[in-house]
């Protein structure tokens, strides 16, 4: 899903940085950061960022081409559970589809996501590639 311009701009902190919200009530972690615990309600949270490191749990392959992406297909997508214990999910790059296994260990790494073309804007994120 693309977000419009104001929107991207609003959420840009948790596309560039891996961070994690840390409950102080429950003591749970939740990627991205996040005002109020989504366990327990809490408000008192605070925020580390992670490492970027991280293990493939499990991962499929997408065949379909998003609107202006550049990417070649079939593109990877897994949970990658992160080393502070919390799973994102991310596209895995720099690999070959087929090449891409379970516990391997790989970084998250800044990439273009998609461009408003021909003269709009770039988003970028974050992905994974292998370390
Ligand atoms: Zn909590």
């Amino acid at each position: 899903m693309k977000l419009s311009a104001p929107q991207f701009w609003r959420v840009k902190e948790n596309q560039y940085k891996l961070v994690i919200t840390i409950c102080k009530n429950c003591g749970r972690k939740t990627v991205f950061k996040r005002p109020i615990c989504p366990h327990c309600g809490s408000d008192g949270v605070e925020y580390i960022e992670s490492a970027g490191i991280g293990v493939v749990e499990e991962f499929t392959k997408v065949y379909y081409k998003r609107d202006s992406s550049e990417d070649r297909l079939p593109e990877v997508v897994g949970v990658v559970k992160l080393r502070e214990g919390v799973r994102v999910v991310g596209e895995i790059v720099g690999i070959r589809s087929d090449e891409v296994r379970e516990g391997m260990e790989v970084e998250a790494v800044l990439r273009k996501y998609v461009s408003d073309e021909p003269y709009g804007i770039i988003y970028y994120g974050l992905k994974f590639k292998p370390v």
